[in-house]
């Protein structure tokens, strides 16, 4: 593979926007950093990355991107501990999905050291905007798009790979109610629900609006073929909590392999949680709650780590979930998050 990041171009900005910015009160992926990395591939080659000041750029109108949405992103944090270094969390499984979803959507695959290095190096040169404390990160958002032009529906020649980085704060949702997936369906067998796609997101705004509607803030999707089978909730992977068993899912093309999950996953067996990994039935969910058995659901993605959800609503009736004192959900988050933090030993060897 090509040693693009050797020799990344550095252009930096002239002032920073950092002392404007309200650390305290910051929503989610609303302001970003003073720099951002472009590499760009052109008929079959990627050209050298550049680290620039965070702007708007020109595009074609018929670039592919607006027509035919081949756009794939990641999402991922960077924590700073008590030393005031800085580490990264399993980089390198979402460098991994990334590739993924690029050869789903027939995109170029991005070098290793465009991604990681580049990363790496755009990091250190805004690594004031990563702030001390559990609960702050910096986002990242690697993505890539279509630049190429031209209104014939086929991949295009020329690529943008880009990352930006946002600021974020401990991610408290609110209370969360979940309405089970009917209907509407998020992935399909031999869609793109594995990948990190944009239109898998966009597909999903819809029928979460109906849901929002209702009162209810996400929605658990269920299988597309039968609508039988919990499969996610929003845009997190889901974990039910029966007796003192975790279940989830098995991940699969309609599910995307989600880095939290597999690393709570990690922490459940070594606490000796119960977990199995299998599919989960909405009638099992429903017999569960009916009997009293169903004690935690809950969401996991990086951007929460977990998102508790308090009750349910499947065919017109409302399920609500017991109180938790010991909830299982919190104590992973916190062993996850104490790892992240460099609070706990990484025996896992997940930070870098
Ligand atoms: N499922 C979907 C559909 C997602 O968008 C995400 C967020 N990336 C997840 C699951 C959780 O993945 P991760 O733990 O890697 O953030």
């Amino acid at each position: 593979m090509s040693n693009n990041a050797d020799n990344i171009i550095i252009n930096r900005a002239e002032t920073t926007k950092i002392d404007s910015v309200d650390f305290e009160n910051l929503t989610f992926g609303n302001i970003f950093t003073d720099h951002m990395l472009i590499c760009d591939y052109k008929q079959g080659v990627w050209e050298k990355p550049i680290i620039k000041p965070y702007e708007p750029f020109l595009i074609d109108p018929s670039a592919k991107v607006f027509h035919y949405g081949q756009a794939i992103f990641e999402g991922m944090k960077a924590y700073k501990d008590d030393h005031d270094d800085v580490w990264l969390f399993r980089p390198d499984e979402n460098y991994k999905r990334f590739n993924k979803s690029a050869a789903r959507l027939a995109m170029p695959e991005v070098p290793e050291d465009v991604f990681i290095e580049g990363m790496k190096k755009l990091i250190e040169i805004d690594e004031k905007w990563v702030k001390t404390g559990m609960g702050n990160s910096l986002y990242i958002r690697p993505f890539m798009i279509a630049t190429g032009p031209g209104v014939i529906a086929a991949p295009a020649q020329f690529y943008r790979f880009m990352i930006i980085l946002s600021p974020a704060k401990s991610y408290y949702s609110g209370e969360v109610k979940v309405i089970i997936a009917e209907h509407y369906s998020r992935a399909a067998n031999g869609g793109i629900g594995a990948a990190k796609a944009a239109g898998n997101y966009s597909a999903q705004f819809y029928p979460t609006k109906l849901a929002n509607d209702l009162g209810f803030q996400q929605i658990i999707w269920t299988d597309d073929a039968t609508h039988t089978k919990l499969e996610e909730a929003g845009t997190m992977n889901v974990f039910f909590r029966i007796n003192d068993t975790l279940y989830t899912a098995p991940t699969s093309e309609r599910i995307l392999d989600g880095v939290t999950r597999k690393s709570l996953l990690d922490i459940a067996k070594r606490e000796n949680i119960n977990v199995e990994v299998r599919p989960v039935l909405v009638e099992e969910l429903i017999k569960a709650a009916e009997n009293g058995t169903l004690q935690e659901i809950f969401g996991s993605g990086t951007a929460a780590v977990v998102n508790p959800i308090v009750g349910f609503s499947y065919q017109d009736k409302y399920y609500e979930l017991p109180k938790q004192e010991n909830s299982v959900a919190l104590q992973l988050k916190q062993k996850l998050n104490d790892i992240q933090y460099k609070i706990a030993e990484d025996t896992f060897g997940w930070t870098v």
